[in-house]
């Protein structure tokens, strides 16, 4: 039965139900790739995807390293003073070596001069602000009706290294690494970053702002001697990408996906991408028979290199190789200020980007559908204007030269167990899917 005509859609993507859904997916707690939260959450996918009838319903085996980890210790002491000592609240750095009591003298990075085993390295790490007439410049097109590019500024999340942060110190070949997250526009030291999936040979802690000024001034009275431990392991292990499928009349695909897991109990990333995928679920399971067959697809391992989305490229061919389109939603995010230290949302969008292949009827569908939706903020890129391929977690599709759509954002506090709740930007949760049908429909035309 069709509930649905084809303008119906207003009546699906409430912001009310999809809120809902993202305040259940954070109540698993922290799902990162192989923990029990991230397992809970595959486990609540695949339940909707069985409330929405969809048929193949399946969980795809995904080998990727596994970081898992319960804190970090550091105390400093100056060396003239060694038994008064002080304790320092440390973040250990994603998929780096574990260690017991590394002791050593802390040295600048930057003095550092060739071998340096012995000592502790310690730098500063920043966020990146970018004004939008810049990112503007590189876009192949945009929507901002209020021309708020002219102003505005973004801060990413990332500095200038992107997620190359530790290659700095590993190519001093230091053994030990303090990095003071010195200019973030607030208070943290919970950086979830790098999450390449691949160990380094390094120890490393992530402070915060005033932890670092506190451990510098100390190095301008004297020779300042530190002990780091971090717990934790690397492992390979397994984690599942889920996808169920809605059949068409044509033997060609379109894939509708975005990430399980998180850096944290996240809910911009990527409860905000998984609660857009399930709606257009829904929906297209009680729209009229698509023309192509859709896929959606909600991968494993974002957080360990993309580790699911390479796996479905490489399981699936012959669906890659039928691809029409691979759509992948992240982070209805809101754009945050800074108040008192803290983040504060502003319930304005953080700038869209939409890395869309240059097909003209494609990038004209985009745009007329920005339009109807009211997607301000939005500039449509060229897949490859930053690296080879989008920062996305759908981004490796572009290498199979797929014609691919991947929308995302990318607030400052996308690392954060800051990324809560109130960071969901709620008015794209219903448009941003609604712009998707529109596309999928007029590329059916
Ligand atoms: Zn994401």
């Amino acid at each position: 039965m069709n509930l649905l005509d084809s303008e119906d859609y207003n009546l699906f993507f409430k912001e009310e139900e999809l809120i809902l859904w993202i305040k259940e997916i954070v109540d698993f707690g922290i799902r990162r790739p192989g923990y029990e939260a991230d397992i809970k959450c595959q486990e609540w996918i695949k339940t909707k995807f069985l409330e929405f009838n969809l048929s193949d319903i399946k969980e795809e085996p995904v080998e990727l390293l596994i970081w898992e980890e319960s804190g970090a210790r550091l105390t400093v002491w100056q060396n003239q003073e060694p038994t008064l000592t002080t304790e320092i609240p440390a973040f250990p750095v994603p998929f780096t070596t574990p260690t017991k009591n590394f002791i050593g003298e802390l040295a600048p990075l930057d003095a550092i001069a060739e071998e340096s085993s012995s000592t502790i390295a310690i730098g500063k790490l920043g966020l990146s602000t970018v004004p939008l007439n810049f990112f503007r410049s590189l876009a192949v097109d945009f929507y901002d009706p209020k021309d708020e590019f002219n102003y505005l500024q973004q801060t990413l999340p990332f500095g200038p290294e992107f997620t190359e942060v530790l290659t700095p110190a590993i190519n001093k070949s230091v053994r030990a690494f303090i990095g003071i997250l010195d200019e973030f526009p607030w208070e943290t030291m919970e950086y979830y970053v790098p999450y390449d999936g691949i160990v380094k040979d390094i120890t490393a802690v992530w402070i915060s702002k005033k932890s670092g000024s506190r451990i510098l001034s100390m190095m301008q009275n004297g020779t300042v001697s530190g002990s780091i431990s971090v717990s934790g392991t690397n492992r390979m292990g397994k984690s599942e990408n889920i996808s169920a499928t809605i059949y068409g009349k044509s033997d060609k695909w379109i894939i509708i996906g975005s990430h399980h897991d998180a850096p944290w109990a996240s809910a911009v990333e990527d409860g905000s991408g998984i609660a857009m995928v399930l709606s257009l679920a829904k929906y297209y399971s009680q729209a009229e028979k698509p023309k192509h067959n859709i896929l959606f697809l909600l991968t494993a391992g974002h957080m360990s290199g993309g580790a699911g989305t390479k796996t479905f490229i490489k399981d699936h061919p012959e669906i890659v190789k039928n691809l029409v389109l691979e759509i992948h939603l992240e982070h209805a995010a809101n754009e945050c200020t800074i108040s008192d230290g803290k983040l504060l949302p502003t319930g304005m969008p953080e700038c869209r980007w939409w890395f869309v292949t240059e097909d003209e009827h494609l990038l004209k569908a985009v745009k007329s559908a920005l339009i109807a939706e009211n997607l301000e903020r939005s500039l449509i890129f060229k897949p490859d204007v930053f690296f080879e391929h989008p920062p996305t977690d759908g981004g490796f599709f572009h290498l199979e030269n797929v014609p691919i759509l991947n929308f995302l954002t990318a607030p400052m506090y996308l690392f954060d167990p800051d990324d809560t709740i109130d960071k969901v930007h709620i008015t794209s949760l219903g448009s941003v899917p609604r712009a998707v049908v529109q596309i999928i429909k007029s590329l059916e035309e």
